[in-house]
């Protein structure tokens, strides 16, 4: 990693300046209610931290964690439940908080998957969307930052295992 040729994509300001928005935009949109929050893993750990943490309504969390069975960092369509969330979700307004939409395909899944339980609502916030990058639609409700391609690290999202820990994200230049 310390040998990889990275860039600075969105520093650490420029990530908690548009938490802040985003988080104004989803407490107004649940304003009076309470929310389950669902982390995706690993990648959206610490978004998923700093964002609840500048809610301004209650919610409770958990974390889901999916397995892509295909090449490298593909997404390869074949996604399953490595870990389930714990909580019951019906009748419960529940927001998916993802690292990166990329093809759809992992996303797609996890809606589908969850919207069989019945929540009263379900919505996706992402940190990042590569929109051009789609091999089905998919449309996140909240976005932090909409990206070219180009692999990005930092705040997280990982290369390898590594880079989750940088304050900042990283586009990789070969
Ligand atoms: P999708 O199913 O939308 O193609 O896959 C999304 C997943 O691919 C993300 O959760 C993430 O794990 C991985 N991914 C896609 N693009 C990137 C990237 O640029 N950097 C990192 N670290 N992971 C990525």
């Amino acid at each position: 990693m310390k040998s990889m040729k990275k860039e600075v994509l969105f520093s650490k300001e420029v990530i908690s300046g548009r938490i802040r928005s985003l988080a104004d935009e989803i407490s107004r949109d649940y304003a009076g209610g309470e929310l389950i929050v669902i982390g995706v893993l690993k990648g959206a750990f610490i978004f998923m931290a700093d964002l609840i943490r500048s809610l301004q309504i209650p919610c409770m969390v958990d974390f889901a964690q999916l397995a892509s069975y295909g090449s490298g960092s593909v997404s390869s369509g074949n996604v399953a439940i490595k870990k389930d969330i714990g909580l019951p979700i019906a009748g419960k307004d529940v927001l998916i908080v993802e690292d990166i939409v990329d093809t759809g395909l992992t996303l797609s899944f996890l809606v589908k998957t969850l919207k069989e339980r019945s929540p009263r609502s379900l919505k996706v916030c992402v940190f990042l969307d590569k929109k051009m990058r789609r091999k089905v639609p998919f449309t996140a409700d909240y976005t932090g930052f909409t990206i070219d391609d180009g692999f990005v690290v930092g705040y997280g999202l990982d290369f390898n295992e590594q880079a989750r820990f940088l304050p900042d994200v990283y586009v990789i230049k070969e």
